[in-house]
């Protein structure tokens, strides 16, 4: 048997920038600034640029860059943050640990993301309820495709709520030809190695156009600074990107819009070949994918153990994103209120992540295909 498909291939990759990337990692040995050296600076100026967002502020993780988000606008007790049931647990996590509760939110049973008319209803019941203030909306943008920011917005507007962006899975993509990055008040993503930009560690970073939320952004990622080092005017954190991983950040640059190109390439083919057996993803009208994940749904969970099993068998790795929805897991279901979110649940029964990257070759698509084709 030859070699399994590889779920990513980061290796492979790596060798496409080598080069490049050896010149900016000895460029960082010999000044050794580690912390907020030249090419943070840099890689903010860079990616500002390429989202048109008005400000980029690096921070250490997507997850940071959520708390970072939330503690700007003073989320705390007594809040109330809505977002989506069927997401990474990071998105539930960061509202506990500030203090405020998260507030679960169906999905759209075709493109998966938060469902905006579910999400106005979850409003309407938390001021009813007259418990908790609903103060911010996080939108997921799952997979690699946008959210419904238009819908996400007027809701925020007349519900006087801020937005947030949770693009760690979609930073690339684009809406009614907008770059993600400048569609909600504050837009957090993430570098983590196997996000369509990942770094050689953790990081994430911040986007926003409002020059107050940037400079808080920047006060809080280091320890609440003020106009002076020794200065703290406000409690914030260690939430900065380390200079090593700037570097590498920017090598990636070189090729990720290319690599967004190849990724939708793969996507047509899995479409084109896999449409008529399975449900394959449904597109966000009017938007770019930076097809992150490749999901598919089956019928029902015994037909994925099925073909999960199946495509194991002939070399083909597949993920299952995400097997519970976050009210069901152990650590969130107790701040949850009981609503019904059938769609989150139906979609972690049936759902299956296929490889997606832009090192797969024409033989390894041939051989998933085949592979799923094989086992419906
Ligand atoms: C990966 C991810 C995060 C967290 O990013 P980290 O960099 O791992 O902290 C947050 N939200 C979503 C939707 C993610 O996929």
């Amino acid at each position: 048997m030859t070699q399994n498909v590889p779920f990513l291939d980061l290796k492979a990759q790596q060798a496409r920038i080598a080069a490049d990337l050896r010149r900016r990692l000895d460029a960082v040995l010999a000044h050794c600034q580690f912390v907020l050296g030249p090419e943070v600076a840099e890689l903010e100026r860079e990616l500002a640029e390429f989202c048109g967002a008005k400000h980029c502020v690096s921070v250490s993780s997507g997850t940071d860059a959520l708390q970072i988000a939330m503690m700007a606008e003073g989320i705390g007790p007594g809040d109330a943050v809505f977002l989506p049931a069927f997401t990474y647990t990071a998105t539930a996590e960061v509202p506990l640990v500030l203090g405020a509760v998260p507030v679960f939110v169906d999905v759209d049973p075709r493109t998966f993301q938060i469902d905006p008319a579910h999400l106005q209803a979850r409003i309407d019941a938390v001021r009813k309820a007259g418990k908790l203030r609903p103060r911010m909306i996080v939108g997921v943008d799952l997979f690699g495709q946008p959210a419904d920011w238009a819908a996400l917005a007027a809701i925020a507007r007349r519900e006087g709520m801020i937005t947030l962006d949770d693009c760690a899975q979609s930073f690339g993509a684009a809406l009614g030809g907008r770059m993600l990055g400048v569609l909600a008040d504050a837009t957090a993503t993430s570098f983590y190695p196997s996000k369509p930009l990942g770094a050689y560690g953790d990081g994430g970073a911040l986007f926003t156009d409002s020059d107050e939320r940037a400079a808080l952004f920047r006060s809080l990622r280091t320890h609440g600074e003020g106009t002076t080092r020794y200065e703290v005017i406000r409690t914030g954190m260690n939430g900065r990107l380390d200079t090593m991983q700037a570097a590498v950040l920017l090598s990636k640059m070189t090729v990720f819009r290319e690599e967004l190109e190849i990724r939708e390439r793969v996507a047509r083919a899995y479409d084109q070949r896999l449409g008529n057996a399975v449900t394959i993803p449904a597109r966000v009208p009017g938007s770019t994918h930076a097809w992150a994940i490749y999901a598919i749904l089956l019928p029902d969970a015994a037909a994925r153990t099925r073909m999960q099993e199946g495509l194991k068998a002939a070399g083909v790795p597949t993920v299952i994103y995400y097997p519970k929805p976050l009210h069901h897991q152990p650590a969130y279901a107790k701040s949850h209120d009981g609503a019904a979110l059938p769609v989150s649940e139906d979609l972690a029964t049936r759902i299956l992540a296929l490889p997606i990257h832009p090192d797969l070759s024409e033989a390894d698509i041939d051989r998933v295909c085949t592979a799923v084709l094989a086992n419906v």
